[in-house]
């Protein structure tokens, strides 16, 4: 069975690197009928607030990525982490170390002062066990390996090795007890039956020593897929100058969660030259094979754009629902139950026009704003010159209408352009900012029968000569 993980820190957001490794974790297991594991890595306990850790929990549940089971927690754990340090001291993998911070220090000086990398070479690493000193601290390190090579067949960077000799005594446990990022991490894979770790390549370093503890435990090891890091439009590692970071960032600038996990998706795997990839074809198709191995940039234009296709395909009771909070904060009030209708049923002429949900929201703040309507700049224009007359012939031909409709209303709007002599547009521009207050709306027919007789008719008799 195959057995995926995502394990964030909790940093008080869901970084977008974050959410697709969460997302490729999340796509293996289910396209191999796996499990999807989520640990919260708090033993940084003074950044591990509640809302940290919500925050994430908020991201992924956006993202609708399910986790199999409870979420774990990494503090959970210590005392099975300081179980498997005392065994690796047992099996001769791990030594207890009491070197001071001051022969430490005099170490890092040394090597400073000859240029030369520091490694730590602790006296106590070939020290028979019982010849420690009980009653003073000590940390726990692992005795890596001095010999030979550790190689790595990672599934997206290919064969990888490192010298051993390059891979220090790194601690296991601290002199407080409390285990390290690097124990804790194989200790839970391990104990959590993880069986593919995927996750970014800063991590890739981290791996060499990871595997230095599981061979000391004699443990399976598992399969290791390092993706490359999310870069920014100018090629440097995307951070908080490139624009928004956080995927919750992403939801209040008005981009749906399936347009946000399409691209993160398209970001360092494809699937042939397609764009837009449904959840079920993604499951169904998602591999390790076809993940880049060199850095994606991040392309707010191809998100928008995608997002624009997804707000057209989304329906339009579902966009009311997610659109009229925004519109809400816009007009300062709230939507009624026959608003919400409303705003549904301008829905197939809306969002058209909309590459986010901000923008769905400001399309249709006309159908509900008090009037007289204020206008912008380009409608206030319009409503200059000759427009007030034509609107009020306009009026004339609509308030005599049995029915209202698009057809009966764009046959009004003709005639009076015909019997003026002027151009349909130059009629139409005019009921748009009477109707709209703005110089783009959809339609002016379909906004015509959207606002309905009466709303219509007050407006343009409000801006009429
Ligand atoms: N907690 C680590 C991080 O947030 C990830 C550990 C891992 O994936 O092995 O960077």
């Amino acid at each position: 069975e195959v057995v995926t993980r995502f394990a964030p820190s909790p940093t008080g957001f869901l970084h977008i690197g974050g959410a697709r490794t969460a997302l490729f974790n999340w796509l293996f297991a289910r396209h191999h009928k796996g499990r999807f594991l989520l640990r919260i890595e708090d033993t940084d306990k003074a950044r591990s607030t509640k809302p940290a850790i919500d925050a994430i929990l908020e991201g992924m549940r956006w993202l609708d990525l399910d986790w199999d089971g409870h979420e774990y927690y990494q503090s959970q754990f210590w005392a099975r982490h300081a179980e498997v340090a005392n065994e690796l001291l047992a099996r001769g993998h791990a030594y207890r170390c009491y070197m001071t911070q001051d022969e430490l220090a005099a170490a890092r000086a040394e090597a400073e002062r000859e240029r030369r990398p520091f490694r730590i070479v602790s006296p106590w690493r070939d020290c028979a066990a019982d010849a420690a000193t009980p009653d003073l601290p000590f940390v726990v390190r692992l005795k890596a390996p001095r010999e030979g090579e550790t190689v790595i067949e990672d599934q997206v960077q290919g064969t990888v090795r490192v010298q051993n000799s390059e891979i220090d005594d790194f601690v296991l446990l601290r002199s407080d007890g409390s285990p390290t990022y690097m124990l804790a991490v194989v200790v839970d894979d391990h104990d959590m039956g993880v069986t593919h770790v995927i996750r970014g390549d800063d991590h890739l370093n981290n791996a060499f020593r990871q595997l230095a503890i599981i061979r000391g435990m004699g443990w399976p090891e598992p399969v290791y897929a390092h993706v490359p890091l999310i870069h920014g439009q100018d090629g440097a590692k995307m951070s908080k100058r490139h624009g928004a970071t956080g995927v919750m960032d992403y939801h209040e600038m008005g981009i749906l969660p399936e347009a946000m996990a399409n691209y993160l998706l398209r970001l360092g795997w494809g699937h042939g030259d397609d764009e837009i990839i449904a959840r079920e074809d993604a499951v169904r198709w998602f591999d390790l094979d076809h993940v880049g191995r060199s850095p994606s940039r991040f392309d707010t234009k191809k998100l928008e754009n995608l997002n624009a296709h997804y707000i057209r395909e989304a329906s339009d009771g579902r966009l009311a629902g997610l659109v009229t909070p925004r519109v809400e904060a816009l007009i300062d009030a709230r939507l009624d139950s026959a608003e919400i209708a409303l705003l549904t049923r301008a829905m197939p002429e809306l969002k058209p026009r909309a590459k986010n949900l901000n923008e769905l929201a400001e399309g249709a703040t006309f159908l509900f704003r008090e009037r007289p309507l204020d206008l912008d700049d380009k409608a206030a224009q319009l409503l200059s010159g000759e427009g007030p007359r034509l609107l009020a012939r306009v009026y004339a031909g609509l308030s005599a209408l049995d029915e209202w409709n698009a057809e009966t209303t764009e046959a009004v709007v003709r005639y009076v352009a015909e019997t003026t002599g002027t151009k349909l547009g130059q009629v139409a521009q005019p009921l748009r900012a009477a109707l709209t207050g703005r110089a783009t709306s959809p339609g002016i027919f379909d906004v015509l029968v959207l606002l309905g007789r009466e709303e219509s008719l007050a407006r343009i008799a409000d801006r009429m000569m």
